[in-house]
């Protein structure tokens, strides 16, 4: 896939627009709701956008998580689904196409990301062991508490400043790592949970060089590097953008070179690879592949198809090679830079610089009359659900739960609300209608009161938690 863009094959007239690599086929109407629809509705989902029906809503940017559009070759891969309870040759698709891609040596599919998360933590974590990381992710630290481990975070500071420039904020801290390793000792250390692109930092990149290092480092120590590969092509993408010697080489180069240095990765298809459900672990190691492979069938399903059906991994296979494309990759992150250059021009804080899946607004400055316990990133989501029909979703003080050990808020440093982009689904069009409703939510933004918790769930407590107005 090597169509050239105006951009490149123009005649010298300065800078041309891009466009979307793909044209529409089959369209989905949209419903536009009355304000007192919703706010009917949003008090029936206690404040939470978690809990509305989608059917409420007009633009869905809750999450980029099964919300792609499918390519037609995807769908002509679904009538090729093989669904044979073992060996499905759908199976060994996935398997061939992984291993292109990413070049890890063995792979097992199961129902999404968490299903692979699940297994690597159970298979490499011993109960007392620390689990380094950059930055936390909800599913991923709750699999490795309940495994027995303890995550640290040892991403460089910056990540935690919504206003820093840093090109590269998904970086991990080798100071910290180093200082970890020395206080705990290397075989008290699980692995490193290395993530590519950081969703809680607003999707932020780790560097190449980054990844060299920390490679290095934990050589030096015996410890394994394992990958969160769910936006790893994203991160690829703005590795070839910033990174000095990488500039404008193939997103699929830099794929491959990146997870080179790591031991294993487990994957949320669900993201970058353009399909609605699915996920894979694969791992380089024999030992542990071959535990993860025996623990896959209690959990999830017979290895070669891990709670997926045949249909669903030739349409994976298929993705993850459209996913590479270079074009693909451009527009998509382009669509959500146009979203942010409107923002921006608006003056509305969000996190910076312009990350891989999302806009991450800075709810602290939309809302500094509010505390952290008032949960203004929550009333940001409802506030413009309010306005607009848009939703949204919290990355803030729900989203990082409690501490089990003394049962308080954990209180991450970043307050945000989150409007996550689908892959290949709204138009330049529907992205001007979230930026006017933002910068409406943003010019009331004196009157917003605060929510209070009604009702909080044990676990992951953002999906399901309740709330009302203060
Ligand atoms: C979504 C996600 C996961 C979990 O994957 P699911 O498919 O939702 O189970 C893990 N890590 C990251 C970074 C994610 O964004």
């Amino acid at each position: 896939m090597t169509t050239r863009h105006p951009e490149t094959t123009g005649r010298q007239l300065g800078r041309r627009s891009w466009a979307e690599p793909w044209k529409i086929k089959m369209v989905e109407p949209l419903r536009i709701t009355t304000p007192e629809e919703r706010e009917r509705a949003l008090a029936q989902a206690g404040y939470n956008t978690f809990l509305l029906r989608s059917e409420d809503v007009y633009i869905d940017l809750l999450t980029d998580s099964g919300t792609s559009a499918m390519s037609d070759r995807q769908w002509a891969g679904m009538m090729l689904g093989d669904e044979a309870y073992a060996g499905s040759r759908n199976f060994y698709a996935l398997e061939e196409a992984v291993r292109e891609y990413y070049g890890y040596r063995h792979v097992l599919p199961t129902h999404q990301g968490r299903g692979a998360e699940h297994l690597i933590s159970q298979v490499a974590i011993k109960p007392g062991q620390y689990v380094p990381g950059n930055m936390y992710f909800t599913t991923t630290r709750e699999h490795q508490e309940r495994a027995g481990g303890t995550f640290v975070d040892v991403i460089i500071d910056e990540a935690h400043d919504p206003a820093s420039e840093h090109p590269f904020k998904g970086n991990i801290d080798l100071a910290k790592l180093a200082d970890l390793i020395a206080r705990a000792g290397a075989d008290q250390i699980a692995y490193v949970s290395l993530a590519g692109t950081v969703n809680m930092a607003g999707g932020q990149p780790v560097a190449m060089a980054n990844v060299r290092a920390v490679r290095e480092l934990c050589d030096q120590h015996g410890i394994k590097v394992f990958l969160d590969a769910t936006r790893m092509v994203e991160n690829a993408f703005f590795i070839a953008e910033r990174e000095p010697g990488y500039e404008g080489r193939p997103v699929a180069e830099i794929l491959r070179e990146f997870c080179s240095y790591t031991d294993g990765a487990w994957m949320s298809a669900k993201k970058d690879s353009l399909v609605n459900i699915g996920g894979w672990l694969a791992l380089n190691d024999e030992t542990l592949f071959e535990e993860a492979s025996n623990l896959v069938i209690v959990f999830e399903g017979l290895h070669t198809y891990g709670g997926l059906a045949g249909r669903d991994m030739q349409a994976l296979a298929i993705g993850i090679a459209e996913s590479v494309s270079d074009d693909h990759i451009r527009s998509r992150i382009g669509q959500i830079r146009y979203l942010g250059d409107l923002l921006d021009g608006a003056g509305i804080p969000f996190v910076k610089p312009v990350g891989g899946h999302a806009i991450f607004l800075d709810a602290r400055r939309f809302y500094p009359h509010l505390e952290q316990d008032q949960f203004p990133a929550q009333t940001l989501a409802a506030e413009l659900y309010l306005d607009s029909g848009i939703r949204s979703m919290e990355r803030g003080i729900v989203s990082a739960g409690r501490n089990p050990k003394t049962g308080d808020h954990n209180r991450p440093k970043l307050e945000l609300t989150r409007l996550t982009i689908p892959r290949r689904v709204y138009t330049q069009a529907h992205m001007d209608i979230v930026a006017e409703a933002v910068e409406a939510v943003y010019a009331s933004r004196e009157s917003a009161k605060g929510l209070v918790m009604t009702f909080e769930p044990r676990y992951l407590r953002f999906f399901q938690a309740r709330f009302d107005r203060l």
